[in-house]
């Protein structure tokens, strides 16, 4: 209401210069072109005031979420204006870019693996398959490791080979898809989120409620590649754990729909949520370890996963604690604030899992399944 009514005073403010401009404007023709000109400069002046960075106790009520952060915040801007400024500097720049390119490397990813394993979609995409895949094989070589499996992902390795000559096919690679699919939601969501919350109340509450759900869709996709190829051969434990998580997301997001746990100080609240879906996959991994304990490659899922749920937990740390902005407020409100660790840190656990998955689904692809 605040905002409306600040908004509003400035239209009163503007009403006396353009009555003035529209006298001049009748005092004859020379006066049209000064008009015009004195017109744009006024619309311009009112542009710049009305769609201003804002500080932290100008915000309406819903908005105020981290008191650290003390301006540089966009308030009620018009929809356009707040989807421009995806290329502007505000408190919000750095939130949104992290998630973008991270949905972009996902999505060249997914482009990537799909025109390799399904021959109509190279087909399809034609000539943009092979600059897709250099960009891949650029990454990989900068991720590292990580990424790296990628590149030799669906290229016939000597166990393949030889699995091949056993009678044993590459596996389904449909889990291996959602998690992908899932993953680019899970940033796209966050990304829409910063963008655009600032625009009204009721947008901010839909884009808070989409971005959770992303976070708990994120979360349970993630739990599809080692579960189904873990169990490939035990569909009842696939069936369990699979239907266990999906519905201990389902019941989070049911519970974080309510308007009254989207405010800031229900945030350690949500955080458990989701840090206990993330922690309940402790129980199949335990399960699987003692599975395959002489897998050779155990210890290699096993380090990626470890890489995974210490960067999500630590993300964590950031998001609760708000350190560094909560030692010095004001000073991060641009760059280097908890939120924009918090999803450096997301992205790398999310490629730890990518790394992982791309494990499992190899070693399935060697194995299939003993003969009963
Ligand atoms: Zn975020």
């Amino acid at each position: 209401m605040d905002q409306e009514s600040e908004g509003t005073t400035v239209v009163l403010q503007e009403a006396p210069a353009l009555a003035m401009e529209e006298t001049t404007a009748k005092q004859g023709g020379g006066g049209k072109k000064r008009r015009s000109k004195q017109q744009r400069r006024s619309e311009g002046r009112k542009a710049r005031r009305e769609y201003r960075l804002v500080s932290y106790a100008e915000l309406p009520e819903y908005m105020k979420e981290n008191e650290f952060i003390l301006n540089h915040y966009r308030s009620e801007w018009p929809l356009l204006h707040a989807f421009l400024s995806v290329f502007s500097w505000h408190n919000e720049t750095i939130n949104i870019w992290t998630h973008l390119v991270g949905f972009m490397v996902f999505l060249g990813l997914t482009v990537w693996h799909l025109a390799q394993y399904f021959p109509q979609v190279a087909h399809l995409i034609g000539h943009l398959s092979w600059p897709i895949s250099k960009v891949a094989e650029n990454v990989s070589s900068n991720i590292g490791d990580v990424i790296s499996g990628a590149a030799s992902f669906m290229q016939a390795s000597p166990g393949l080979a030889m699995a091949a000559a056993a009678g044993v096919g590459p596996t389904t690679r449909w889990p291996f898809f959602v998690f992908l699919a899932g993953a680019m939601f899970c940033l796209l969501s966050s990304c829409a989120c910063h963008l655009l919350s600032c625009h009204s109340h009721r947008l901010n509450l839909f884009l808070i409620r989409l971005d959770y759900t992303g976070i708990a869709v994120m979360i349970v996709v993630s739990f599809f590649p080692p579960i189904y190829y873990i169990f490939q051969c035990e569909p009842r434990w696939q069936l369990v754990y699979l239907s266990a998580i999906s519905l201990a997301g389902a019941a989070t997001v049911y519970a974080l729909m309510s308007p009254r746990l989207s405010a800031g100080k229900y945030r350690a609240y949500r955080a458990l949520l989701f840090v206990g879906m993330g922690l309940s996959g402790v129980v199949p991994a335990v399960h699987a370890a003692a599975v395959n304990w002489h897998e050779p490659r155990r210890n290699v899922t096993l380090a990626y996963e470890g890489a995974m749920a210490a960067s999500y937990l630590t993300g964590t740390v950031f998001y609760l604690t708000r350190v560094p902005e909560r030692w010095r407020p004001g000073m991060f409100d641009l760059c280097g604030q908890s939120h924009q660790i918090f999803h450096l840190l997301v992205i790398a656990g999310a490629l730890a899992h990518y790394g992982a998955a791309i494990v499992f689904l190899r070693v399935r692809d060697e194995m299939g399944c003993p003969a009963r």
